[in-house]
Order: structure tokens, then sequence, then C-alpha cells
């Protein structure tokens, strides 16, 4: 036997967005979309995912001076 006996199905790498760890380990930690194709999750190891909230918005909340601004 020889030939198409070698792919191996690739698995995605995840690794960690704030120490870029690669562990099995990981906490979805937010999702990012895109205007063209899916979207892809964010992951973090449990050491960071503490840092981030829960909520999925977490990549677009807006940033608190934005409050001030547009007052009409
Ligand atoms: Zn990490």
């Amino acid at each position: 036997m020889m030939g198409a006996g070698g792919n191996v199905p690739r698995l995605p790498v995840r690794m960690c967005v704030r120490c870029h760890v690669i562990t099995e380990a990981l906490v979805v930690v937010g999702l990012v979309h895109q205007n063209s194709g899916p979207g892809f999750v964010v992951y973090a190891c449990q050491a960071c995912a503490v840092h981030y909230p829960p909520e999925p918005d977490v990549l677009t909340v807006l940033p608190p001076s934005r409050q001030a601004v547009g007052e009409e």
C-alpha cells in the first residue's frame, strides 16, 4: 500500500490571543465578525481568560471617550 495514506486532517490551531500559548485548555473570549466570509472565534487560555469579560462584544465595545461625543 502506498500513496494517499498520508493526508492527516489538520486540526485548527487554537492559540491564546493574549499570551500566544498553544494549549487545548482554551476558553472562548470573543467572536470576530467579518464582512466577507464567516467570522472566527477568539480564544484565550484559562489564565488570560479572567482578563476578558464574558460578553462576546468585548472587541466591539467603544472607548469611554466616545460617550461624550455626538451630543446635539
Ligand atoms: Zn494566555
